[in-house]
């Protein structure tokens, strides 16, 4: 297998809640011409993937659908990767990271050739991503069309985000670029939902986060550490920290 191929088959395509079958099939076709092969679909009503409409519309990239894996959330389909980037073209409460479908080629295709995974997520026809499922992104990824209509057919935007992740392979993107170098692999999408659920509990156990009233702490949080895009030793170094936090909380208590 060539290096370019190795490359793409590590970055997936997720589809948050497809509802129509020729979407998911047209989506197919739209990865299978850019060389992408691994589509997971998130709680799809039935099985749009196995519908007629979506076989048809799939023409000769039957194959990418046939291999699509269901999954029943987004943390079940993001298992594994360690850049995610959520495909959105609304603007959301509080500012993300935000790269045009060109700058992040580049970036996805750097981490799958660092032997990272990648995946760029998709959100429904009717109502897009939702801001927790963005959340869960390291950068949003916005294809920047007419303001007045910018809102692409899912698979119209797939096909253009497949098409600037070929670009990027092609171009040889190779490596992980330096302000990422580090010796150990990066934390991937479970290892940091589990860095942000122990932050939540230990932010509360020490009375700093009031769970009546959260604001946008927890979102704020997640974008500073989505930012640094921290490896696996760091997300263990900072649970480490919390967990004394939370003990010296406890301890704290028991004197008083
Ligand atoms: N009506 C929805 C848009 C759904 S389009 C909304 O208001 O959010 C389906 C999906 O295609 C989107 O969730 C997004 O993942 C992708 N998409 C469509 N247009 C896009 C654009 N201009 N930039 C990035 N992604 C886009």
């Amino acid at each position: 297998m060539s290096q370019e191929q190795a490359q793409l088959d590590r970055i997936r395509v997720v589809l948050v809640q497809p509802s129509h079958p020729g979407n998911v099939g047209a989506a197919a076709r739209a990865m299978k011409t850019m060389g992408l092969s691994h589509l997971v679909l998130v709680a799809p009503e039935g099985a749009p993937h196995r519908a007629p409409e979506a076989v048809a519309r799939a023409s000769g990239a039957g194959d990418v659908l046939a291999a699509a894996r269901v999954t029943a959330t987004l943390e079940e389909a993001l298992a594994g990767v360690s850049l995610a980037a959520g495909a959105s073209a609304r603007r959301r409460t509080i500012p993300w990271p935000t790269l045009t479908a060109r700058e992040a080629g580049p970036r996805l295709a750097a981490h799958a050739a660092g032997g990272g995974e990648a995946a760029v997520v998709f959100g429904r026809e009717t109502s897009g991503l939702t801001n927790a499922e963005l959340e869960r992104c390291h950068l949003l990824l916005a294809i920047p069309a007419n303001p007045e209509y910018s809102s692409l057919n899912l698979a119209a935007a797939v096909q253009v985000v497949a098409y600037e992740l070929r670009l990027a392979v092609l171009a040889g993107e190779g490596g992980l670029p330096p302000a990422e170098a580090t010796d150990q692999p990066p934390a991937t999408a479970e290892e940091l939902e589990g860095l942000y659920a122990h932050l939540e509990r230990a932010l509360v156990a020490l009375d700093f986060l009031d769970p009546d009233n959260p604001r946008q702490l927890m979102r704020r949080l997640r974008r500073l550490f989505n930012r640094a895009h921290p490896d696996r030793m760091e997300v263990n170094i900072l649970r480490g920290i919390l967990g004394a936090a939370e003990a010296a909380a406890r301890r704290g208590r028991g004197n008083s």
